[in-house]
């Protein structure tokens, strides 16, 4: 029996573990897969305080390196179910774990174009992670299909190793920061494809060969790496009265749900901002509440 179960090794739940520890709790994290969460996919972090500049898996090993400094106790598995009682119940595909409050720092998943075929390639010339793959195509032409700070970031990294990045927006604004805007115009190799989307692949013998865009135009790519914003992980709220909205969680200014000692921080929660910063904030603020 915890005090405290910690749902997501992201930089919300391990921000709040690390306060947690702490603050005397008797704490469990659990994480499905990488600790570190969603920043494992990114090449370069120049915005959290402090820290000049970053890329995202070493900030992910010193998140890592900090629990187990603290001896902070983890499981790496899934989730599966949640059941909100007076005692709290965390099914995982492994066991079952019991706490008298819960934190959801769960965060939140690439979404997909849901295009015909593109799960089949994904890994194959389909990726949603620029870091992860961006060098295995060195010197080739790629697209990055997206009009947020995500697509820009990724766009300005990939135009380093690639020949070529298309950048297909659906719009003509992008909406991501002006900052990350000013500096893909400047960038030669970076060519924006602006009022179009993608409607489908091109796959010969079975491999991915490029997309067909909205005017029928075919840009022949090596890659489409696919930034177009986020489903949050909540699936394993199947079974709770827990208050979503769009999928993400409703908390109040105390990162507190519709449910007693239920908790939530990070990318999994309906908010503005979806920031590393706040992310880490979040987390903090969310056990000091707990805490008090
Ligand atoms: P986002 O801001 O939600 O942008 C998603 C983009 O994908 C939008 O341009 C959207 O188009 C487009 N899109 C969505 N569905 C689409 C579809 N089916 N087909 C084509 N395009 C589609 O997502 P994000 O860029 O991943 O950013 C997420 C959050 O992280 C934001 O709050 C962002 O500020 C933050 N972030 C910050 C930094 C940084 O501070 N440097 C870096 C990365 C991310 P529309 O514009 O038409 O809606």
């Amino acid at each position: 029996m915890y005090d405290l179960i910690i749902i997501g090794m992201g930089v919300s739940g391990i921000s709040a573990g690390i306060y947690a520890k702490r603050a005397g709790l008797k704490v469990l994290m659990i994480e499905e897969s990488a600790p570190g969460g969603i920043i494992n996919s990114i090449p370069k972090i120049e915005n959290y305080p402090g820290i000049k500049e970053i890329s995202g898996p070493d900030l992910a090993y010193n998140l890592f390196e900090q629990v187990n400094n603290l001896n902070i106790e983890y499981k790496l598995e899934k989730v599966t179910d949640v059941i909100l009682e007076d005692i709290k119940t965390v099914k995982t595909t492994n066991d079952l774990y019991q706490s008298k409050y819960l934190l959801i720092a769960s965060g939140r998943r690439p979404r997909l174009l849901g295009l015909e075929n593109e799960l089949e390639y994904l890994g194959k010339g389909i990726s949603t992670c620029a870091l992860c793959d961006g060098s295995l195509y060195k010197g080739k032409d790629v697209a990055v299909v997206g009009g947020g700070s995500s697509a820009l970031t990724e766009a300005i990294y990939l135009s380093k190793i690639v020949n070529k990045v298309y950048l297909i927006h659906r719009r003509e604004e992008f909406r991501g920061e002006d900052t990350l805007i000013n500096e893909v115009k400047e960038i030669s190799n970076i060519e924006l494809v602006l009022n179009n989307e993608i409607t489908d692949l091109i796959i010969k013998d079975n491999e991915f060969k490029g997309i067909i865009l909205k005017d029928n135009k075919e840009l022949i790519v090596s890659c489409l790496f696919e930034y177009i914003g986020y489903i949050p992980n909540t699936e394993f709220l199947k079974s709770t009265n827990i208050k979503l909205d769009h999928q993400y969680i409703v908390v109040n200014n105390k990162h507190l749900t519709n449910i007693k000692e239920v908790y939530a921080s990070g990318d999994v929660t309906q908010k503005e901002i979806y920031q590393i910063v706040n992310a880490a904030s979040e987390g903090a603020e969310a056990i000091i509440n707990i805490t008090k």
